[in-house]
């Protein structure tokens, strides 16, 4: 196998081949000069990544370098820095920036487009498969409007960590390649308090199939430029979604259009299954943030429950409405994929079939879901009369103290069906106590202890039915319920030593996050909940968009 790879491993970046569908296909913007404007009529425009001082490698990810062929050592390459902090374009690269739009918090915002991304172009690796690098902070673009197209260390850490951390999850996201910093001082209004700080610069290199968001469309409908949506959505079809083709050199059909949302709905579906599955809040679902391939995109202000709190949002500015709070995610899903159908309507000129395509990311949601709270709770499958109460049971109870998610279902995988008739109440809630931030009055005892109680019923039911022991179960569920995930407490201080010049805090969370549901007996102390100081620290709980 090793062999194997190594035939198909290139050894310099100058071997990268690149075939740049997108650009070749697609109408560009006939202006070249980089600055900001409307830009209408063309789906993208070329514009050059800004060079930067002093750009150093603070990490990159392995595997994803693998993905295009590049061996790990591709990093100490003195000219791997250079293309990927925009100093310099390999042979092939083609840089653009997309136009978007997007509704922002529920309200049409116009166009936004890549403000701050620069696609490179498509990598066509020896498998065939295409792989579009964009770099992440590498200067502004025709769509930055008042901004400035950079990014700074603190977001880009965040970014390269999750990107990485989703994926060994199996939550469907674009990858992260490299993460350097510029040798420059970007200046943010972190708190938006009227005192910006000068921050270290940084550039991440962002890889995916493409990315293409429900607001590339939708910008095209609003302006009834219709003949570019439907170029651009064909162009989707054609290079993404392959297999709706029977006839490859034909018309894309309307009929065709709508297979194509019911597959958006459904990879939306079980995306948003994930993020609840692992306790993944976004913070900011706009329509411009949502992947037409299901991808999770655009690591901002996210976070991930702690507490068991449904309300939660990592976001200030969020903190009012709440739209994008962990228990509203799949609801804010499906009204994105509405304006996206409405976007597409007319591709398709029937409210209908889109209609029905909506229909079945409810269906799919449900499903994922269904399915994935049986393997949270270790049940060989999800029966709907008893499995729903014991699921809706557990979240209040959840609620009723402070209980940390990710500890909590780990914990629980403890239980075990030798001798718990004699357990006390005390007992049950032992099981897990450490799961707890603080210590529960007797009621919230109390309705812990009748939960595992009933849970455990639950549990010697399948045992008899389906033979489902507790070795059997104990797999299901520790292959679920991930034991690390990126705490932004724990982000926070792979940040803090990475300004201070030391990368090895985000070395050592890459490596852990590779393995997220395995024991990993030596990182024990990265299993636990969330220390008391963070609990208000900047980074630590909630975060701004100034990033
Ligand atoms: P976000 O809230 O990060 O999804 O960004 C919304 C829009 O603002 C997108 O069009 C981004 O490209 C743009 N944007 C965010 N930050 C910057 C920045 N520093 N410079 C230019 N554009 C930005
Ligand atoms: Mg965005």
């Amino acid at each position: 196998m090793s062999d194997f790879r190594s035939t198909l491993m290139i050894t310099q970046l100058n071997q990268l081949q690149f075939d740049n569908r997108f650009v070749r296909d697609l109408p560009a913007d006939p202006v070249v000069e980089n600055y900001r404007r409307q830009v209408s009529g063309a789906i993208y425009s070329r514009v050059n990544p800004t060079p930067v001082k002093n750009p150093l490698l603070v990490a990159g990810a392995k595997e994803v370098a693998a993905l295009i062929d590049l061996p790990e050592s591709i990093f100490t390459q003195t000219d791997f820095v250079q293309a990927f902090s925009g100093n310099q374009l390999l042979a092939g690269m083609q840089p653009h920036a997309c136009c978007y739009g997007g509704h922002q918090f529920g309200n049409w915002a116009g166009q936004l487009g890549d403000g701050r991304a620069i696609n490179l172009g498509e990598v066509r690796n020896q498998k065939g498969e295409h792989w579009t690098l964009q770099l992440k902070g590498a200067g502004p673009t025709p769509y930055s409007r008042t901004a400035d197209g950079l990014a700074v260390l603190r977001s880009s850490v965040r970014e390269f960590l999750c990107s990485e951390a989703m994926f060994h999850l199996g939550v469907p996201t674009t990858r992260a390649l490299s993460l350097v910093t510029t040798g420059e001082w970007v200046r943010r209004d972190m708190f938006y308090d009227g005192n910006p700080q000068l921050e270290p610069g940084a550039v991440v290199c962002r890889v995916a199939p493409s990315f293409t968001r429900f607001g590339n469309f939708e910008i095209f409908s609003a302006r009834g430029e219709i003949d570019l949506l439907r170029q651009l959505a064909e162009f989707t079809i054609r290079t993404d979604f392959t297999h709706l083709l029977s006839d490859k050199s034909a018309d894309v059909s309307s009929d065709t259009y709508v297979q194509w949302f019911n597959e958006i709905c459904i990879s939306t579906a079980q995306l948003i299954a994930h993020w609840m599955r692992v306790g993944f809040v976004h913070g900011v679902m706009n329509t411009d943030n949502m992947s037409i391939l299901g991808l999770t995109i655009d690591y901002g202000p996210y976070g991930w429950l702690e507490g068991y709190e449904p309300d939660w949002t990592p976001n200030t500015t969020d903190a009012q409405g709440r739209r994008y709070r962990y228990i509203n995610q799949p609801r804010v899903a499906l009204w994105n994929l509405a304006q996206l159908g409405n976007a597409l309507y007319p591709l398709v000129n029937a409210v209908e079939p889109l209609q029905q395509a909506l229909e079945k990311y409810r269906v799919e949601y449900e499903r994922c879901t269904q399915r994935d709270m049986a393997n949270k709770l270790g049940l060989s499958q999800f029966d709907p009369v008893q499995d729903q109460l014991l699921t809706d049971n557990l979240l209040q109870t959840l609620q009723s103290a402070e209980i940390d998610m990710t500890i909590f279902y780990r914990l629980l995988a403890l239980v075990s069906l030798d001798g718990i008739h004699q357990y006390t109440d005390q007992q049950w809630v032992d099981i897990v106590r450490p799961a707890y931030y603080l210590h529960p009055d007797k009621k919230a005892e109390q309705a812990m202890a009748n939960w595992l109680r009933t849970y455990s019923q639950r549990l010697q039911q399948d045992y008899v039915v389906n033979g489902n022991d507790d070795q059997q179960r104990r797999q299901r569920m520790n292959a679920v319920n991930p034991k690390y995930v990126l705490r932004n407490y724990l982000a926070q201080q792979a940040i803090d030593k990475a300004a201070e010049g030391d990368n090895s805090e985000i070395e050592k969370l890459l490596q852990i996050l590779r393995k997220p549901y395995d024991e990993q007996p030596e990182h024990e102390d990265y299993f636990a909940k969330r220390p008391e100081w963070a609990r208000h620290k900047a980074g630590c709980s909630m975060l701004s968009c100034s990033s």
